[in-house]
């Protein structure tokens, strides 16, 4: 199966993505994360990246797409992308490059959260700096504040989840990637999914959705 899911910062894409991609065998491939860790590593597409990210901004489609095609080679047989495509040409771009490689995209997964929710979810949002777990101070809290639940680890917040950098994600998000919903709409691939809901509800609903 080959997916993407869509839907604003903090909508949960990233940990339902996650979750599916376990029970179904497929490779989850967040751009975020390959950005965070070429930062991390101090590689040239971090570099190139880090002002983008840090300012709540896109960054821009060549470096994305660059990076992109290699990532769908090597995983053509299933994937869900998370995070990716952000804007109506990352979206075109994808649909060339799958073509090329004579695959289709099965569905583009759209979870629907308001504002609000959104809000309270990206303040609250904490990760292990030692695993990577995540956490939620407002919809999942660790049982020790500041402490992670699975190895001790020390919770962190995200640079771009601090609340001044919000406000930018989101404005970026309606201008920039919500056209790309019309583009899967359009293509009849587009699954709306309520993801104001509790994590399980929301992942046996992907799962009803899809098959
Ligand atoms: P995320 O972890 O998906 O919230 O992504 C964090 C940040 O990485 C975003 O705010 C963007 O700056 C950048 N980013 C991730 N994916 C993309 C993409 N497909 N296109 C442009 N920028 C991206």
């Amino acid at each position: 199966m080959r997916l993407v899911f869509l839907g604003p910062p903090g909508s949960g894409k990233g940990t339902q993505a996650k979750i599916l991609a376990g029970k179904k065998g497929l490779k989850h491939i967040s751009t975020g994360d390959v950005l965070r860790e070429a930062i991390k590593n101090g590689t040239e597409l971090g570099r190139k990246a880090k002002q983008f990210m840090d300012a709540g901004e896109l960054v821009p489609d060549d470096i994305i797409l660059g990076m992109i095609k290699e990532i769908l080679q090597k995983n053509k047989d299933g994937f869900i992308f998370d995070g990716f495509p952000r804007t109506a040409a990352q979206a075109e771009a994808l649909d060339k490059l799958m073509a090329g490689l004579s695959i289709t995209l099965d569905a583009a997964v759209n979870l629907a959260v308001n504002d609000a929710e959104v809000l309270n979810r990206l303040t609250g949002r904490f990760f292990c700096s030692k695993c990577g777990a995540d956490f939620n101070i407002n919809t999942r809290p660790p049982r020790e504040s500041g402490i992670c639940d699975k190895c001790g680890g020390e919770l962190k917040q995200r640079d771009d989840d601090k609340t001044e950098v919000i406000a930018n994600r989101l404005r970026v998000y309606r201008e920039k990637t919500k056209p790309v919903e019309d583009y899967y709409r359009s293509r009849n691939v587009l699954k709306n999914v309520d993801g104001a809901r509790s994590f399980d509800e929301v992942t046996a609903s992907i799962i009803g959705i899809l098959g």
